[in-house]
């Protein structure tokens, strides 16, 4: 700061929205936050009642009520909101924020402003960026850009291999768009992710251009299969763009085996892309490592902090081994109103204004964004590499133990070992049945769990069963919640058979 410089005198604004007194307001809306947290007593979530928001569906307000008004109407937002970060939460893979997580993003908003320029929340943009690398075992020198989550981001890895795959046969796609009568395929095991097929979609390879590999019964892409494929579609000159790896599919957290997959695709000259929305921080914890084996020879990886790190939604991230080829993808190009207000990046900046301070607005799909990196920085600020660890190896435990619990018990059926904190397994009663009627039998179990109970899983398909699905990344969830389900799926399995 120069010392000639002056501030000018605070004056109140002729404007009507509040922006001081942040210490009063968040104050006043604080205690909805404990009271969210604690209401959790066993027994289901109510369903959102039109009308307990002052205004909801409300027509247009004329007049403001004010700061005090609209901050206590929040405050009931609040205790009437999601309970996806209640303990018994099992659901899809998908939590709520912690405190501190939660506390820094509401600093993001208040000082963070852009991710850009030289201030403290860019700096830890980069921290961020770089702590999330090395707990997900990635290589040192990787570029990495944070997105809103794993939709995003599969658009941003699939997008560089596109650049690159088109690279290599003399065309810059980023340029001048994908040569007429080419057709480029994506490798994904027949249960990737339908954001793999979007990003096809975008990309003009199209949903159909994602090829479904077969997996073995561990969940893993056959490898094999991948091999053919490639080659038959090179025979029939396709262009193939990427083959995608699961680090833990989203179905039964299965991991494909890396290193092999890799290999195959390095023989035919394919981008490698990890998707570890969900399980690349399981790589973290030493004793989970052996699943993630060639990892690190990938060409670009995805993990989405908003899953088992509980950062608070819309917050991913990716990571590419070649920053050009990103940016060959993605730059917007020069603007006049951008790159003339600024020092190049080399030049060592006096003010916080004297340079953008960051290339991702040419290597992702946002301009404006926020400093998501400050709530990573945060979270592992926090807990550190041991409460990671502590936090993946606990809920892999439960996925264990559950999976345990399914093959001890003679009406339980464990469908798929689990390799991270998913467990699918079922209900068979007693003299076992028609697989349609146990389908539908497991179907109502986990009705009557959502509408009875506190535990909600979700469900999912393995080889045509269907299977009751928790997992397991919320940090509140403890054993008695582990156990309550075990009972209930039992209880109500037991009693939906005995009436037939
Ligand atoms: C969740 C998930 C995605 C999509 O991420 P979003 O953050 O929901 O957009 C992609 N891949 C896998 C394996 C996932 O689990």
């Amino acid at each position: 700061m120069n010392e000639h410089t002056t501030e000018p005198p605070v004056r109140l604004p002729a404007e009507p929205a509040e922006t001081v007194r942040m210490a009063e307001l968040f104050g006043r809306l604080a205690p909805s936050f404990d009271r969210y947290a604690d209401g959790h007593a066993a027994g289901s979530f109510p369903a959102y009642v039109h009308g307990a928001v002052p205004d909801d569906g409300g027509p247009l307000p004329v007049s403001g009520v004010g700061p005090e008004g609209a901050i206590d109407g929040v405050g009931v937002a609040v205790e009437h909101g999601s309970r996806i970060s209640a303990p018994g939460w099992l659901s899809f893979v998908t939590t709520g924020a912690t405190t501190v997580p939660a506390a820094a993003f509401a600093a993001s908003i208040v000082a963070g402003g852009q991710r850009y320029l030289h201030q403290s929340f860019n700096t830890l943009e980069y921290t961020g960026l770089r702590w999330l690398a090395e707990l997900c075992g990635l290589p040192e020198g990787v570029t990495g850009v944070f997105s809103s989550g794993g939709s995003t981001s599969q658009l941003l890895g699939l997008g560089a291999a596109r650049q690159a795959a088109f690279e290599r046969r003399g065309v810059n796609v980023g340029e001048h768009g994908v040569p007429v009568g080419e057709q480029g395929r994506i490798y994904a095991s027949e249960v990737a992710h339908r954001t793999v097929h979007r990003a096809g979609a975008v990309l003009g390879i199209g949903r159909q251009g994602v090829r479904a590999i077969p997996v073995d019964g561990d969940g893993r892409m056959s490898v094999e299969a991948l091999d053919a494929a490639i080659a038959a579609d090179i025979r029939d000159g396709i262009v193939p763009i990427a083959v995608v790896a699961n680090a833990g599919v989203t179905d039964t957290g299965a991991v494909d085996r890396i290193d092999r997959v890799g290999e195959v695709a390095r023989r035919h000259g394919t981008w490698l892309h990890v998707d570890g929305a969900y399980g690349l921080v399981a790589n973290a914890a030493p004793s989970l490592r052996h699943l993630f084996a060639g990892l690190e020879d990938a060409d670009s990886w995805m993990v989405d902090p908003h899953k088992w790190l509980a950062t608070g939604l819309g917050i991913g991230a990716v990571y590419v081994r070649d920053e050009g080829v990103l940016t060959r993808a993605f730059a917007e190009g020069e603007a006049a109103y951008l790159e003339g207000s600024f020092a190049p990046l080399e030049v060592r900046p006096v003010s916080q204004f004297d340079t953008i301070a960051g290339r991702w607005a040419d290597q992702s799909l946002e301009l404006t964004a926020p400093p998501r990196g400050v709530v990573v920085w945060a979270i592992l600020r926090e807990i550190g590499l041991e409460g990671v660890i502590a936090r993946v190896e606990r809920h892999v435990g439960f996925a264990r133990a559950v999976a345990d619990a399914a093959e001890a018990h003679p009406r339980l059926e464990l469908l798929m070992q689990p390799q991270l904190s998913i467990a699918c397994f079922r209900y068979v009663p007693d003299g076992g049945g028609e697989p349609a009627t146990i389908n539908e039998l497991n179907r109502r179990i986990l009705e009557r769990l959502r509408v009875e109970t506190h535990i909600i899983p979700s469900s999912t398909q393995v080889d045509g069963r269907f299977a009751i699905r928790p997992c397991f990344i919320n940090p509140r969830t403890t054993e008695r919640e582990v156990e309550a389900l075990i009972d209930f799926v039992v209880r109500f399995g037991d009693e939906l058979a005995a009436r037939g």
